[in-house]
């Protein structure tokens, strides 16, 4: 008998940033509260699971040497470039384990994606937060003043969580070349394939040049295999090195499929022109939207838009509960929410249910 569908993975609980694992009926709610590809995995991701399924009995060594140099090959880099991990999240842990070891201060902007940075708080460092700038752009110059003898790490995030504003690629790559020669500096580029000018605003041209420095990348975005865990760091060989002798798993927490999920999605550069060209097209519709509700937004370069509440009769993340919508707000940033962009048809009916709750 084939396997039960899993109820959908749970229900956004207002008030908390946890799910809970209600199944609440007929109608499946639309997830746009966690940023992933609504369109993965494609079907040659889906096949290269299935097939790998006789290696399973194998550890995953030769699958994710491939995929290692599959992924030199994508970047221009070598091997000694490239660390695998179980998504990118377990690459922001390891960072934040690496160096946060170290105590002292972690700089970054707020708001951004707080993973490694409450990893490392954990690890009794303190996270200094530098704010935003009026329009939500990351304050690279506050950065820049906030370093001091005891930072361990800068992290920057673009185009950053939960904003979606992207650095200008000039501005970034000034700043990294100022500071990669005193502090590691974290690049975390997770969306970077969804911004205007793809990989191509990536810092990963200057990791030979500036050991410091690491990227951080993921299959869950364009890719659509968020469920699958790979995620990986480009970074000089030395730094690499020092990553991966604290992997917990020894470059081995890869399974099978998901590496070679991985391998085909790198392939088929169709899938990823298709999913880029749709969730753009996503995001216009959702902006153009908002512009004439007068509904407050953010330019995004990634798959999501955060937005302003004024506008809504009620809050958005409870309202578009009622409409068996999933979306997301921060507790950090009181008044502004989050949608993420599904399939086209999902963000007609994400447009079609938020405006019930827009006063006009
Ligand atoms: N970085 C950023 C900016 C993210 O938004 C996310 C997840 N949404 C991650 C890293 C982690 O993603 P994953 O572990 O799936 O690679």
């Amino acid at each position: 008998m084939a396997a039960a569908i899993l109820p959908i993975s749970g229900w956004y609980k207002p008030g908390t940033d946890d799910f809970t694992p209600s199944d609440r009926g007929d109608i499946p709610p639309i997830r746009l509260n966690s940023n992933e590809n609504a369109y993965g995995p494609s079907e040659a991701s889906k096949k290269a699971i299935m097939d790998s399924l006789t290696e399973a009995n194998r550890y995953p060594r030769a699958f994710i040497s491939q995929l290692r140099e599959a992924i030199a090959a994508r970047e221009g880099l070598t091997t000694q470039h490239i660390l695998i991990t179980a998504g990118s999240t377990e690459l922001l842990g390891l960072t934040g384990l690496v160096y946060g070891l170290q105590k002292g201060e972690l700089l970054a902007c707020h708001p951004t994606f707080d993973f490694l940075l409450q990893y490392a708080e954990r690890l009794g460092c303190t996270w200094s937060r530098t704010p935003v700038q009026e329009n939500f752009q990351c304050d690279l110059n506050a950065l820049s003043k906030a370093t001091n003898k005891n930072t361990k790490l800068i992290f920057v995030c673009n185009p950053n969580n939960p904003t979606g504003i992207e650095i200008p690629y000039d501005d970034l790559k000034t700043f990294c070349e100022t500071h990669a020669p005193n502090y590691p500096l974290y690049i975390d580029e997770a969306y970077i394939e969804l911004s205007p000018d793809g990989r191509k605003s990536s810092m990963s041209g200057l990791v030979d040049r500036y050991p410091n420095l690491i990227i951080g990348r993921t299959f869950s975005k364009v890719f659509g295999l968020a469920g699958m865990r790979i995620g990986y760091a480009v970074a000089h060989p030395d730094t690499i090195s020092k990553l991966a002798n604290y992997h917990i798993g020894r470059e081995q927490t890869l399974s099978v499929p998901a590496a070679a999920a991985a391998m085909a999605a790198l392939e088929d550069h169709d899938f990823e022109a298709m999913c880029r060209t749709k969730i753009i097209e996503g995001r216009n519709m959702v902006s153009k939207a908002f512009n004439e509700w007068g509904v407050k937004h953010l330019p995004s370069a990634a798959n999501f838009i955060f937005f302003n509440n004024e506008k809504f009769a009620m809050d958005p993340v409870m309202a578009m509960e009622q409409e068996k919508i999933l979306i997301r707000s921060y507790k950090s940033v009181p008044g502004w929410s989050r949608v993420s962009i599904g399939k086209v048809e999902e963000m007609q009916m994400f447009l079609e249910a938020a405006k019930k709750y827009v006063v006009t």
